[in-house]
């Protein structure tokens, strides 16, 4: 599937000073950014402008923006893969245009049309397609992002927004191998609830998870397995990812139930492990129910599924009751045939019969 050619050219001012590209062996996540960006205006009754492709840089605000008061802003996250074959590809990004679209609604944020979304993006992407790496693992990271620009302080959604996309090369997440990380299991803060915003990529929700994850980190911990709000009983999210794991062959992820972020690569595990015939439950677990699993010697993976890692094993879980060691602290055989199953997709390694690529 190919959507570059199809669309009619947006306008393109190119910078007149681009900029060193840094070596594809230190990318690293989130430093570098591309030369150009994608900037769409939106002004109530007017509807959406012309979207335009200008030089990277800062963005005017008003002091009085109400993304700076409250919080209106959302963002998108999905990679731009140099194939075997030299040419690039986008992986499935009509789901990101679908979320941030849904996601909008919740946010009283007008929505992007869905085709403007993906189509913007591959321009972009062409247009910086220099920036695209071709080292193993490495990928163009793409950040749609949305954000309220009325200067006006009255409670209330803003009149006006700034659609923008911004790219930059990342490095490899695993330099070799699945390297399983240790979880904080985190028992009285939460992330998000059901009612919530849980179900949006919003700012907001990233807002909330920072002091838990830096103490995580201050304890030796990569990440936080977020529980529900109510009861904080029931698995949510690790980190920001969506959560799998096995039990006595059965892979289970908890439903979709507002407070949990629909993933894209939740989608395409799921759909993968249906396809080759897996046991599969989307279904409510409880940490008494881990914790049982794991004494019955019957919890065989944990591992968090999202686009910057594919796939993220869980070596250990920790909490105020000890430590939980799942599979012996090493990387799982299903989390291992998925992460290569997807990252041979992304990368055009192998046939892709459901068109998830698209080639820029
Ligand atoms: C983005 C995100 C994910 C993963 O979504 P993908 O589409 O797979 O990248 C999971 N949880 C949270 C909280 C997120 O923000």
């Amino acid at each position: 599937m190919s959507v570059a050619t199809s669309a009619p050219p947006l306008p393109v001012t190119r910078t007149s000073s681009p900029r060193p590209r840094p070596s594809e062996d230190q990318l690293g996540f989130g430093k570098y950014f591309a030369d150009h960006m994608l900037l769409v205006d939106y002004v109530a009754g007017d509807g959406w402008a012309q979207p335009r492709i200008v030089p990277y840089g800062p963005l005017a605000l008003d002091p009085a923006a109400s993304v700076l008061h409250y919080g209106q802003a959302m963002f998108e996250g999905l990679k731009a893969y140099r194939l075997a074959d030299g040419q690039i590809a986008l992986f499935r990004p009509d789901r990101n245009a679908h979320r941030m679209a849904t996601g909008a609604l919740r946010l009283s944020i007008p929505a992007i049309d869905e085709t403007l979304f993906v189509q913007g993006i591959a321009q972009l992407v062409a247009a910086d397609r220099d920036w695209v790496p071709s080292a193993p693992g490495t990928a163009l990271y793409i950040r749609p992002t949305i954000i309220a620009t009325e200067a006006f302080l009255g409670v209330r959604a803003s009149q006006s927004y700034t659609f923008y996309v911004i790219t930059g090369p990342v490095g490899a997440y695993y330099a070799g191998g699945l390297r399983p990380v240790r979880i904080w299991v985190e028992r009285e803060r939460v992330r998000a609830v059901k009612g919530g915003i849980g179900a949006a990529k919003a700012a907001a929700n990233y807002v909330a998870s920072l002091q838990v994850a830096e103490e995580a980190r201050a304890r030796g911990c990569d990440q936080v397995l977020w529980l529900d709000a109510i009861e904080h009983e029931y698995l949510e999210e690790v980190g920001t990812m969506n959560l799998c794991l096995v039990i006595d062959g059965m892979l289970i992820t908890p439903p979709l139930g507002g407070s949990i972020l629909p993933g894209i690569t939740r989608d395409t595990v799921l759909t993968l492990a249906r396809d080759w015939g897996m046991p599969v439950e989307e279904r409510v677990i409880s940490i008494t129910e881990l914790t049982a699993a794991h004494r019955a010697g019957t919890l065989q993976e944990v591992f968090g599924v999202g686009t910057a890692a594919v796939i993220q094993a869980v070596g250990t879980l920790t909490g105020a009751d000890g430590d939980l060691v799942i599979n012996g602290g090493q990387p799982g055989p299903i989390a291992q045939r998925l992460y290569d199953a997807i990252t041979r997709l992304q990368y055009g390694l192998d046939p892709d019969p459901r068109g998830w690529r698209v080639i820029i």
